[in-house]
């Protein structure tokens, strides 16, 4: 399956939830949810067209899962293979796999403030920005263990995209799992996230029905 190339905040529509797929700007007045919180094609119809219908369990599920699958970035295909991972760790199959999501190299650029959003983070590791433990690492999908250090390579900290990212990130809250130091543009994995410490928005059970059917 193609990556998604179409307007982002259209997800946001779909998924009826800032997915903040964008940055900046969905903090801002100009964020597209705030002026049309309802879904692509609804041309806000009070409650949208799904606005009153009996919702199945199915469809609760796919949404779920759906929206994860959005806010991270991830091919269909792909989050099936982390799921499947989840599913052969110990301990909760959820949390898993919330975890294994977080600790995706490019979600721990975005989380340590390093890119804008997910997607720029992604850009930036597959152009070889980054190394990991001193190795350069282009793949935005490599699972990140705790101890694993991240940094920006000598080669591109000198690049005009970097010359101020150090200040650009430490506007940014740095998660507590996540050690971070930006005069080095660097960062660890302290440990893996707490369930608290992963946006409270996300049902992973629903996740969990929906390949479990
Ligand atoms: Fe979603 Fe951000 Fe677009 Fe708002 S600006 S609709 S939060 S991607």
């Amino acid at each position: 399956m193609a990556r998604y190339t179409g307007s982002v905040c259209k997800l946001c529509r779909r998924e009826n939830e800032k997915l903040f797929l964008k940055g900046e700007r969905c903090f801002s007045a100009k964020c597209s949810f705030e002026k049309r919180a309802y879904a692509p094609g609804d041309h806000g119809r009070s409650g949208g067209s799904r606005g009153g219908e009996r919702v199945s369990d199915y469809s609760r599920q796919l949404r779920a899962k759906q929206k994860v699958r959005r806010k991270y970035g991830v091919l269909e295909r792909q989050f099936r293979r982390v799921f499947g991972i989840a599913v052969r760790q110990s301990g909760l199959t959820g949390l898993n796999l919330l975890q294994l999501l977080e600790t995706r190299l490019d979600n721990v650029v975005y989380r340590l403030g390093y890119a804008e959003n997910r997607a720029q983070a992604r850009q930036m590791v597959t152009h070889g920005h980054f190394e990991v433990n001193g190795i350069p690492s282009d793949i935005p999908s490599m699972i990140l263990k705790p101890g694993d250090q991240i940094s920006v390579r000598k080669s591109s900290a000198s690049k005009a995209l970097f010359s101020d990212l150090a200040d650009i990130a430490d506007k940014r809250v740095c998660p507590l799992w996540l050690d971070r130091n930006t005069k080095a543009l660097s960062g660890r994995v302290l440990r893996l996230p707490e369930r608290s410490e992963i946006d409270g928005n996300i049902n992973e059970q629903l996740i969990v029905e929906f390949y479990s059917r």
